[in-house]
């Protein structure tokens, strides 16, 4: 068995029946982060704690006092925006190379006392502003199917280290994309949850109206499980089952930009779910190709008052990466002057807008769907502007407006790199969306 295949639901089951030890776990996660460190997802390793809390998990188990806790001994890493007591975060950025919080954020703590092991930070776009990993100031993230190719962003070090088998988990945070593209570059399952499902306290956060915790994972179900754990929410276990229900295609998706591949792939998913037994519909977005426009104005003017505290108490900027002193430009200017009317409030009525047509497309259905990006993971250095960059989150950044939840599971595959398919649900409709995950992903076996 080899035990970094495992899934997190397989694996907490053999750990609590003692055929798998926490010690062996970590030791084998451990491992294979040194073997593959050209790969570059983590920060931070935290291999000491990890074999500490691993033996503590141990104990536990001899004494019989586990069987309530959901992760006992799973491995979950954790992006370098999320604090984690006594571990640097550093937001992937010199300007905080030395910070070291002094207590978990509540998503971290809910984990742990799950019996979840930290693993290490991941790495990051600066301050989560970026779509390819290529912001972060510890260097790039390299595929793990292409190591010349981009991990995606902003969560890339948390999708690529779960892809890579160094992780059974990995908590990342999406504000426009940055679980559910990332998920889909390096094939695996990303899930944005409905926002406000999970404490955002002790996030390092950017965009206080659309930023959410979101979860990395190699299946549905275990992003079922470790969404269960960091919202609170009990949850009844995936079943797979599709049949009956009934999927949304807007017509903006099938017009929008997309490869052949990503084009084929979208087709084939359609015709794998009726072959299930879906109804798919076909309903509209009208305002959907205002989606990404009107998120990188809100989300921009969103970052200058949260940096301006992080600035003030680092007297300079000369520490901050290009990108990140590009959104504070576009935010100081969308909200100055004759601009905040004509940008920054027609911005957020565009939102209001794209959240009512997207809540109208779904009252007639369970969940829309739709390519996660409009392409496979691209080459690293081989987007040299910016706008061309943002491009790739033109399925994701509208859902954000919208607060909806959505995930991304790999589906196909184009130059032999994953593709991901995006599921969007009611307000907290995490379940029937991975249960639809579930489904299509069985159809692929
Ligand atoms: N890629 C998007 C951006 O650059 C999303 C970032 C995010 O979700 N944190 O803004």
């Amino acid at each position: 068995m080899n035990i970094t295949d495992l899934t997190a639901v397989s694996l907490a089951a053999a750990i609590s029946s003692g055929e798998v030890t926490p010690t062996d776990v970590v030791t084998k996660c451990l491992g294979k982060i040194q073997g593959d460190r050209q790969l570059n997802n983590f920060i931070t390793v935290c291999a000491d704690q990890a074999l500490k809390e691993a033996q503590a998990a141990e104990r536990e188990i001899k004494n019989g006092k586990h069987t309530d806790k959901k992760l006992l001994g799973v491995p979950v890493a954790v992006k370098d925006n999320i604090c984690v007591a006594g571990v640097q975060t550093t937001c992937a950025s010199h300007l905080l190379y030395d910070y070291v919080p002094d207590s978990d954020a509540e998503v971290v703590a809910r984990l742990k006392r799950a019996g979840a092991i930290i693993i290490g930070k991941t790495n990051m776009d600066e301050f989560a502003f970026g779509s390819a990993n290529e912001y972060s100031a510890y260097g790039c993230v390299r595929n793990v199917r292409d190591n010349n190719r981009v991990a995606g962003g902003s969560s890339g070090g948390s999708a690529n280290a779960v892809a890579a088998g160094e992780t059974v988990l990995a908590l990342g945070t999406d504000t426009g994309g940055s679980v559910r593209q990332p998920a889909a570059f390096c094939g695996v399952v990303g899930l944005k949850p409905t926002y406000g499902a999970i404490s955002r306290q002790g996030v390092i956060g950017l965009c206080p109206s659309m930023e959410q915790v979101g979860m990395l994972s190699k299946t549905c179900d275990d992003a079922l499980l470790l969404f269960s754990v960091a919202s609170g929410q009990e949850m009844r276990a995936l079943d797979g089952n599709v049949r009956g229900i009934t999927i949304g295609i807007a017509k903006e998706f099938l017009q929008a930009e997309k490869s052949d591949g990503v084009a084929k792939v979208f087709n084939n998913a359609i015709e794998q779910l009726k072959a299930l037994g879906v109804n798919v519909v076909e309903v509209s977005i009208p305002s959907f190709f205002a989606g990404l426009s009107a998120y990188h104005v809100l989300s921009s003017a969103e970052a200058v008052n949260a940096f301006k505290k992080v600035v003030e108490a680092h007297p300079t900027t000369a520490l901050l990466g290009g990108e990140v002193k590009r959104r504070m430009l576009t935010g100081a200017v969308v909200t100055d002057g004759e601009n905040y009317d004509k940008l920054y409030v027609k911005a957020a009525k565009v939102r209001t807008v794209i959240t009512a047509e997207y809540l109208k497309a779904l009252s007639g259905c369970d969940a829309l769907l739709c390519p996660t990006t409009a392409t496979v993971a691209t080459p690293i250095g081989g987007i040299t502007d910016p706008q061309q960059e943002h491009m790739c989150d033109s399925y994701l950044a509208p859902v954000s407006l919208a607060g909806l939840p959505a995930v991304s599971v790999p589906f196909g595959s184009e130059f032999g790199l994953p593709i991901g398919i995006q599921i969007i649900g009611k307000r907290n409709g995490e379940r029937e969306i991975l249960n639809i995950g579930k489904g299509l992903m069985n159809a692929v076996r």
